[in-house]
């Protein structure tokens, strides 16, 4: 079986959402995961955002906004009444439209708390899918919708349980043994209290990366509008290339960086139960993608990418030499505003790492100060040269540096893993950088 992943575009209009069946073959025993239409869940941020703020006036007035735009896709999508045994279609769409926005407004009507937001930006997947399985009927296309909160769930850690989804989803898949063709929601799950939630912005991608490794999976295929994840970033470097195989370790290395592509987290459940995930584009069915399994070319570089935004806090300290526990107490405080550290290279008195993630960091440095001198580096880049650097071990580094020897360089971390070596600049030398290492490497 296999799991297909439609993002928010790829169901963004009627025109879009019929043209879905280009792609999934109802002959073919496989589960459809749809995001939300393109721009609802925003929408549901702005809505949730301000019956938060209490703004009741606004909150229900883009609810009717959002709600036209519905009744609009329901006209475009469903066909014309026509009595035929099983219904009326169009009918049957706008009783879906209207029983979800009915319930927006109660929830705009009522107390309005975090549990009721995490319930409203649920509401644009249970639209889509409700919507697309109407369609289905209404061309005669058999398929069964799954309600993902029957068997998504995270823990009170907000780590998937996918013992849970196997247990869950298993006995409904087996209760359907003459469908083809499943339909359910990316992005929405229950929590350990039993409560509506959510998998976090461009969640459906790890919606169907838990699933494919629930019930393990011939594959999983993630369907955007970009042909594969590139081996440099196209918007910056002409003449990138769509990378054909990915490892997971390699995926994994670039997940920090290629967020936009794919959800960071998706490679880890797929990468555990070794299912293969296909990166495809829906406006080119044909073009091969990116494939990430465990099969990859060893000894090569794979792929250039940069992240901005970047902070790098050095902690230069006599006390660090020869000493034991001084890294330890440093971790800790960055564990205690929890705030991630990315990259990290040490001297004997002194040690630089990096972040992305500053709300705390003018308490961090004030607690940092009691170990030693503390410096920041702001409008830092980090670019990142992923490839698998095991089999041939010389070469990579020298070949990297040489191609920006003519930039200076704030921090250089190789040997974390044998498939990453990323290098701190300055964000004004980052787009010199890229390029100079695509022609180094590629060309
Ligand atoms: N609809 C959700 C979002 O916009 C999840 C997704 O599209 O992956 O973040
Ligand atoms: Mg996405």
């Amino acid at each position: 079986m296999k799991i297909l992943k439609f993002g928010g575009t790829s169901v963004g209009s009627p025109e879009r959402m019929k043209k879905l069946l280009d792609i999934v073959n109802p002959a073919e025993r496989q589960i459809v995961v749809l995001s939300a239409m393109s721009g609802t869940t925003n929408n549901l941020v702005e809505i949730s955002n301000a019956l938060l703020k209490e703004d009741k006036k606004k909150g229900i007035e883009l609810i009717n906004t959002l709600k036209d735009k519905y009744d609009a896709v329901v006209a475009e999508l469903l066909p014309e009444s026509v009595e035929s045994v099983e219904g009326d279609f169009r009918a049957q769409g706008q009783e879906v439209v209207d029983y979800h926005f009915n319930f927006l407004l109660s929830l705009a009507n009522n107390v309005f708390t975090a549990i009721e937001d995490k319930v409203v930006l649920a509401q644009g997947e249970l639209l889509s899918t409700t919507l697309y399985h109407v369609y289905l009927k209404s061309i005669g296309v058999p398929s069964v919708l799954l309600p993902a909160l029957d068997f998504m769930k995270i823990d009170e850690d907000n780590e998937p349980v996918i013992p849970y989804t196997t247990e869950n989803l298993t006995p409904i898949l087996e209760a359907n043994p003459d469908t083809n063709l499943f339909i359910t929601q990316g992005f929405i799950c229950r929590n350990s209290f039993g409560e509506v939630d959510n998998l976090r912005r461009g969640g459906s991608d790890y919606t169907a990366s838990l699933l494919g490794a629930a019930i393990l999976a011939e594959e999983v295929q993630i369907w955007t509008d970009i042909d594969g994840m590139h081996n440099n970033d196209p918007r910056i470097v002409k003449g990138t290339k769509p990378i054909a195989n990915l490892s997971f370790d390699e995926a994994a290395e670039l997940a920090y960086f290629g967020a936009k592509i794919l959800h960071p987290q998706s490679v880890f459940p797929a990468q555990k139960y070794k299912i293969p995930v296909r990166l495809l584009n829906t406006m080119e069915p044909q073009a091969f993608g990116t494939v990430i399994s465990t099969e990859s070319e060893k000894g090569k570089i794979k792929s250039i990418a940069a992240k901005d935004g970047i902070t790098a806090i050095k902690i230069q300290s006599s006390r660090m030499l020869l000493a034991y526990g001084f890294l330890r107490k440093v971790f800790e405080v960055f564990e205690r505003y929890k705030t991630p550290i990315d990259m990290i290279t040490t001297s004997e008195v002194a040690v630089s790492l990096t972040v992305d993630f500053t709300d705390n960091l003018d308490k961090i440095v004030e607690e940092l100060n009691s170990f030693g001198s503390v410096e920041l580096d702001r409008n830092q880049t980090i670019v990142c040269v992923v490839g698998d650097f095991g089999a041939e071990k010389h070469g990579f580094a020298s070949k990297v540096l040489d191609a920006i020897k003519h930039l200076p360089v704030r921090m250089i971390s190789y040997g974390g893993s044998a498939y990453n070596i990323s290098l701190l600049i300055n964000t004004d030398d980052k787009v010199e950088a890229l390029r100079s290492l695509h022609n180094r490497i590629f060309e």
